[in-house]
């Protein structure tokens, strides 16, 4: 692989690709560069070459990664599993979390958002049909979710986010355009999280506006040492 810069101008270029292909317009797709794993450097790196916006799994492990690059504006998304009793660091830290499952997790978030910072932006984790996967809202329990969220204070809902397992065929990704499409105008949604460096052109034909990519950035991941 290339440099980080190189690996960026890649990837940018496969999104303006995938998105003239299906009549889109390639800035409507924003990349999100997932650093889980990598250090510092490495998205200080990606900075320099102009990104701005990074995704993180582990809570901990971005806490570690936002101080050691305290300064530089940088906007922060949790991509991985959220438990409830790590609301309250994401809630103050994060710009975005992409993860929301429950009620009871979006509600300890609204409450913990401090408040002098703008809205947390959430996502509903959506569990397309036959997703191996225990994380994620069955597709039929979305809107209820969408509308107890929508009424929460110090939350901005934006969307919905998916990880199809990997191979997984077109049609699952049209299962969850379809259901974002549906769901858009009646709760003001803009973003639909969808796709990582192995599908990312499967899922900017169905309608994704944000692509979560991390190997093709950084290249391959470290082990976790301390994952939490
Ligand atoms: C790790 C991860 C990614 C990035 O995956 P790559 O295949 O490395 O691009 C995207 N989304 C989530 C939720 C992840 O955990």
């Amino acid at each position: 692989m290339g440099s980080i810069a190189d690996n960026l101008q890649a990837v940018k270029s496969r999104i303006a690709v995938a998105a003239r292909a299906a009549g889109r317009e390639p800035g409507a797709v924003t990349l999100l560069a997932v650093s889980k794993t990598h250090a510092p450097a490495s998205i200080r790196e990606a900075y320099g070459a102009g990104q701005r916006a990074f995704g993180e799994n582990y809570v901990q492990e971005a806490l570690d990664k936002m101080a050691q690059l305290a300064g530089l504006p940088l906007e922060w998304h949790l991509v991985g599993p959220l438990q409830s009793n790590k609301t309250r660091a994401v809630a103050e830290r994060f710009d975005w979390v992409h993860t929301v499952d429950r009620e009871k997790v979006a509600r300890r978030l609204a409450e913990q958002r401090p408040a002098g910072r703008a809205p947390l932006n959430v996502l509903i984790q959506v569990n397309s049909s036959g997703e191996a996967s225990k994380s994620g809202v069955a597709p039929a329990d979305v809107a209820p979710l969408l509308a107890a969220i929508a009424a929460m204070k110090n939350l901005r809902l934006r969307g919905l986010m998916a990880i199809p397992e990997p191979g997984a065929p077109q049609s699952r990704f049209r299962e969850i355009g379809d259901l974002f499409r549906g769901l858009r105008s009646e709760f003001g949604l803009d973003t639909l999280s969808l796709g990582m460096s192995d599908d990312m052109e499967a899922a900017i034909a169905e309608g994704s506006t944000l692509v979560r990519i991390g190997t093709a950035i950084f290249g391959l991941r470290h082990k976790v040492k301390d994952a939490a």
